[in-house]
This record gives C-alpha cells, structure tokens and sequence, in this order.
C-alpha cells in the first residue's frame, strides 16, 4: 500500500519581527515532522502589502537560521498567488455565500454601539446583518461609486448550504480527540478585501490543500479560528488536515507575546547575547 508522508508547515507573517513564540511553534513544527518521517513546509503569510515588506521578510528568514530553523523545498510566499485565490473567492461568489461589506470601522462601531452587542471568539462585535440583502443594483451602484467594500461571508446561508454539522481531528500527546466545529460564533468574517482577494482565512485554506499539508500545527490564539477554516474548506470541496494549537509562550509577567514589543523579539534577546540554545532552553525543545 503506498503511505504518503504526513507534510507539515510554518505560516509566519512579515508584518513585524518574530518572538520565542514563533520560534516555539517553527522548532515544534520541525520535531513533529521529523518524529512522523514528514516533510515540513515554509509558506510567507505575506497578503497584507501594507504591513509586510521585504525587509521584515529579510529579517524573518535571517532569525529562522539564526535559531537554525531548516524547512523543506522552496517556501511559498502568498503574495505571488493571488490568483489561486481570486479563483477561490469566485467560487464562493458564484455560490452567493459572500457579499459586499460597506460599513467603515467608524460606521460599525456606531452601529453596535457600547452595549452588549455579541462579540466573536477574538472579541471583535459580530458584523450587522443589515447588508446581507442589499439588491444586485444597489450593490452595483455603490461599488461603482468607488466605495470601499469588504467581502464577507454570510456564515448562516454557508451553513445552510453545507448543511451538516462540522468537526476537526485534533492531535495532542493523548491521541486524536474530535473537536466540534461552531463557526456561526464568527458571524460574517471577511474573505477578501476590494484590492485584495483574499483574506487570512481564505488563503490559509487554499494554500494549505495546495500544498498538501496533512498537519497543521499553530498557537492556541487560532483554535477558534479553525471553525472558519472548516467552513470554508467543505465549500470549496478542499480537504480537511488535522490540527494541532499548542500553548502560547508568555512573558515574564503572564502576557501572550506580541509582533509590537520590541524589547521580546528574536533579534533584541540576539543584540543582548542571548545564542539559540538560549532560546531553544527558553521554548523548551
Ligand atoms: N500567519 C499566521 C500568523 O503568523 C499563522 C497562520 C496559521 O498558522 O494558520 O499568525
């Protein structure tokens, strides 16, 4: 019977300088798949052509050698396949699971107002229905007016249209457990933006099939997110990996680690002297 190997990834984004925690989840990555005789695969999450530039990608590649990260192959970096996920995007309008977004940060929060307004798993409000059926002229008129719009997802019609209830393997030291999927808990998350035809949830599900990743190990920030991830991933017929969130590393205080510290990124512990066992001792791998 031919096996095929179990292929693993490491999804960081450029849009700030790593910490021990992306260190974490890239040496964990790589014990993974060398203890399951896999492959592992670098992809560069770079969709965000604001925030990512090259010289953060520069430095990223710099920090993962300088902890002596090795990966498999040639990385992938997102932003040279936009393609593959504007096709993606075209399914899901064809679909008529998505629709155009108008409301500004400013409108929304006005809308919401400070009250209870139910809140997704990240703790952003839950985006007003107020749009899911605006007509096709109205749609029209508007983006033609040059509004800025963001495509959403109308999360109950996907469920509707997937019609069964979802779940995901989860592997950990104690075996597989299944995990039930509650994706209606994210409301109507954005899957592409108008100059962007995609968003982190959309490419992450589409590179992840086209790259054949069978094991997706990631932060526990991201459990949640993985109902989404379900969601889409049973619209667009793309098969589903198994999954992984491990522990996030704190600080010294009990904080989750952050893109915008400076003072606990990879590269100042390196200018204060620390070595990359240091922080392999500090990640504990
Ligand atoms: N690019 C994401 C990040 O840096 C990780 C995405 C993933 O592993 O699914 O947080």
């Amino acid at each position: 019977m031919l096996m095929t190997k179990p292929v693993f990834r490491f999804a960081p984004s450029p849009n700030g300088h790593l910490h021990p925690g992306h260190a974490y989840s890239a040496l964990l990555n790589r014990k993974f798949a060398d203890d399951h005789d896999g492959r592992l695969l670098l992809r560069i999450e770079d969709i965000d052509r604001e925030r990512c530039t090259p010289a953060l990608e520069r430095d990223l590649l710099d920090d993962l050698a300088w902890i002596g990260f090795e990966w498999d192959g040639t990385f992938r970096r997102q932003s040279e396949h936009f393609a593959d996920y504007s096709a993606a995007l075209g399914r899901l309008v064809e679909l008529d699971l998505v629709y155009p977004a108008f409301m500004s940060r400013s409108e929304l929060r006005q809308r919401v107002g400070t009250g209870d307004w139910p809140k997704d798993p990240d703790g952003a409000p839950l985006y007003p229905h107020d749009e899911r059926e605006i007509s096709r002229r109205e749609r029209q008129e508007r983006t033609t007016a040059g509004m800025p719009f963001a495509w959403r997802l109308n999360m109950d019609k996907a469920v509707a249209h997937i019609g069964a209830a979802l779940a995901w393997d989860e592997f950990g030291p104690e075996g597989v457990r299944q995990v039930a999927a509650k994706p209606e808990a994210w409301g109507d998350v954005v899957v592409a933006r108008r100059d962007t035809p995609t968003s982190y949830h959309l490419a992450v599900v589409v590179d992840d099939a086209l790259q054949g990743i069978t094991h997706v190990v990631r932060g526990r920030d991201l459990f949640f997110a993985t109902a989404v991830h379900r969601v889409l991933q049973q619209i667009l017929g793309l098969p589903a990996p198994v999954y992984h969130h491990h522990e996030l590393i704190l600080d010294a205080s009990g904080e989750k680690l952050s893109k915008s510290r400076r003072d606990t990124s990879l590269r100042s512990l390196r200018q204060a002297g620390k070595t990359p066992d240091d922080i392999r001792r500090m990640v504990n791998l």
